[in-house]
């Protein structure tokens, strides 16, 4: 599903994103990526989204050459992805529906078909109940949930989520991580970086190493 090559990247300023770094995610597999802040999992990240650009190497992505592609092919790529990040990034003036439905838009589904969807994805989270709600009216945990249903409302193969329980509490952040191996279970392959060590370190899934843009570790975290 995914393969990095080699894959090098500087910043303008000078400051490494990532050096050498090659490894294989398998289609269904289930993987974090952690490593201090700096390390370079945002960057890891971008690149597989195709939001930063690679210096050097190779990035593949279902088979396609990633580091070759056209700004045509972008919005293609990211159709096959789902993103979850730290800060939700809910639109405040829209409802919950309204907000999950976002990512469906440029599809051109119809309303009933829309609807379906948004509500199987609201399902999958246990918000069904709330899709009437602004993000202000539910609590922090429950508005990370609704991030999590946007990011999948259009079943991607690939989920990706960048240090998804930064803001939440223990039991809140456990919670989250449960429901990506949910998702993981049903067949999607998901990707997290995040540092909470102590979280991943509970649920037996590999585990890559990054120190300053390096890969130093690739095994069990359990
Ligand atoms: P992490 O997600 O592990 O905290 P990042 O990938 O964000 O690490 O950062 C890796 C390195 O790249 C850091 O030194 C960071 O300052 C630098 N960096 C990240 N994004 C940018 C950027 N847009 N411009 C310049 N330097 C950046
Ligand atoms: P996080 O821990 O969420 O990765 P960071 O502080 O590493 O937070 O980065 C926050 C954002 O700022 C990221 O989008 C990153 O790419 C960007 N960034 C990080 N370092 C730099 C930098 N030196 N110059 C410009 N942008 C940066």
């Amino acid at each position: 599903m995914i393969r990095f090559e080699q894959v090098g990247k500087r910043y303008p300023n000078g400051h490494t994103g990532l050096v050498d770094v090659s490894f294989r995610v398998h289609r269904g597999e289930m993987v974090f990526v952690t490593g201090h802040s700096g390390a370079g999992k945002s960057t890891l990240l971008k690149l597989i989204l195709a939001l930063e650009k690679a210096d050097a190497g190779k990035i593949l992505l279902a088979g396609q050459d990633i580091s070759e592609i056209t700004h045509a092919q972008i919005p293609f790529l990211r159709r096959q992805i789902g993103v979850v990040f730290q800060n939700h990034r809910l639109l405040p003036d829209r409802s919950v529906f309204e907000n999950v439905a976002l990512p469906l838009q440029i599809l051109g589904l119809s309303r009933e078909q829309m609807t379906k969807r948004v509500h199987a994805a609201l399902d999958k989270v246990g918000l069904l109940r709330k899709e009437k709600c602004l993000p202000q009216d539910i609590s922090t945990g429950e508005q990370q949930r609704v991030g999590i249903a946007r990011a999948v409302v259009h079943k991607p193969a690939l989920l990706l989520a960048d240090e998804p329980t930064g803001n939440l509490d223990p039991r809140l952040a456990a919670e989250i991580m449960g429901l990506f191996e949910d998702f993981h279970r049903a067949g999607t392959t998901v990707l997290v970086a995040s540092h909470d060590l102590a979280l991943i370190a509970r649920m037996r899934h590999r585990l890559l190493t990054l120190q300053r843009g390096r890969i130093i570790g690739d095994g069990e975290s359990g």
